[in-house]
């Protein structure tokens, strides 16, 4: 018999997750809406690829709903954070800072351009970049010299942070970017988990000069797989439409290139999906909160834990909820990953830290206690929309 502690956390889960099923996954996809028929429009039409009037379409609709002036839809998240960082101009050896507690892709976005991933802490408030902590970091290592940053330790420039949304929680925006502004630093939002999220209520996106999104099949919106940038520079959307579509010039039948450009443009069949999906987006997000508000209520008065909580700036998206034992259970951690996988609630911890992978080892990081610490003692419990109440097409 596992714990008692162990065995009320179980209880208390599947309570949340009845009926029993037989399988609960972390983040499945709801489609309940016009996927079919948009995706059927396609097929019937022919318009499956690079050309078709979705791709129009969804861009539309996704500027529309984030309040961003121009959303540019592409391939996958990942290379919506990689054209953010490229079109901010990072260049090969730059230093590009960035939460060590995030998905893979957003360093990889970093080394794809040979710049070097320098690893910041995070907070627990927010579970994004804790900015005090930046903050004195940057008066430390931070030279500024002919309006760049420079890290006076290894004498690179320091070019950008990238401030990612955890689980859709939105960082603490204003106050990096104030930081940004003192240390010349450009601002980047990997918002690829919080589409839907709003900070002091307004969307998230809007803060960095460009931001990306993901619609990767586990995300709160998809496209099967898929991403966009958002911007609110004119010049910059152009840029990066048309460095993401092979840097083709128009023209009636000539094929000019006048760069190395990228083949990163969404499928139409891609956009139409998500051009449903978005119909919808407001009624998955009633239906995250109310789960992420039954968890809360369900653990309330249980000692030895919290669920994580939206910041009094913040409204959340709840992409995923995170569990978080005290200090003295978490040595449980893993005990109660295993007891709820096998009783088939799909959980797992935080992303093991960028800093730790064998391939970013050796790349610049600033004290991480508090994300080392935090991690131990997290746990993604099962998010999807459906979860709770009748997905209602809205
Ligand atoms: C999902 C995700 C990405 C990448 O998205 P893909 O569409 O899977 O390429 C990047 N960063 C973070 C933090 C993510 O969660």
């Amino acid at each position: 018999m596992p714990p008692l502690f162990l065995q009320q956390i179980l209880e208390r889960l599947q309570s949340v997750l009845s009926p029993p099923r037989a399988f609960v996954p972390l983040h499945e996809p709801t489609l309940i809406g016009n996927e079919w028929q948009y995706v059927k429009d396609c097929l019937d039409s022919g318009w499956v690829s690079t050309a078709g009037k979705y791709v129009d379409e969804f861009e539309a609709r996704l500027s529309e709903y984030t309040e961003s002036q121009f959303a540019i839809a592409v391939v996958t998240g990942t290379a919506a954070v990689q054209m953010c960082l490229q079109m901010v101009d990072v260049q090969p050896d730059d230093e590009v800072l960035l939460p060590t507690l995030t998905f893979v892709a957003t360093a990889n976005a970093v080394v794809y351009l040979r710049a070097i991933p320098h690893f910041v802490d995070s907070d627990m408030k927010t579970l994004g970049v804790d900015p005090e902590k930046l903050r004195l970091y940057l008066k430390d290592i931070a030279a500024l010299r002919s309006g760049a940053c420079f890290n006076r330790y290894s004498q690179k420039r320091i070019k950008t942070l990238i401030a990612m949304h955890t689980f859709g929680h939105p960082a603490d925006l204003d106050a990096l970017q104030e930081i940004c502004e003192e240390f010349h630093l450009e601002l980047i939002e990997d918002a690829t988990e919080s589409l839907g999220s709003l900070y002091k209520g307004k969307p998230l996106g809007n803060w960095g000069r460009l931001s990306a999104l993901s619609f990767n099949g586990n995300k709160i919106v998809t496209t099967g797989g898929g991403g966009a940038i958002l911007t609110n520079d004119p010049q910059l959307a152009k840029q990066t439409k048309h460095l993401t579509t092979t840097a083709k010039m128009p023209h009636r039948w000539e094929y000019i290139h006048d760069q190395i450009g990228y083949n990163y443009r969404l499928p139409n069949l891609n956009a139409a999906l998500g051009c449903a999906q978005l119909e919808n987006i407001l009624s998955f997000l009633k239906n995250k909160r109310a789960l992420a508000e039954r968890y809360q209520e369900t653990f309330s008065d249980m000692a030895g834990l919290q669920i994580f909580k939206e910041s009094e700036f913040a409204r959340s998206n709840y992409w995923l909820n995170a569990l978080i034992l005290d200090e003295a259970h978490k040595s449980l951690r893993d005990p109660l990953l295993a007891l709820t996988n096998d009783h088939a609630i799909m959980t797992r911890p935080a992303w093991k830290l960028l800093h730790t992978l064998p391939m970013f080892q050796n790349y610049p990081k600033m004290d991480l206690s508090l994300t080392e610490n935090l991690a131990q003692r997290l746990i993604n419990l099962p998010s999807s929309a459906n979860l709770i109440g009748k997905c209602l097409e809205t």
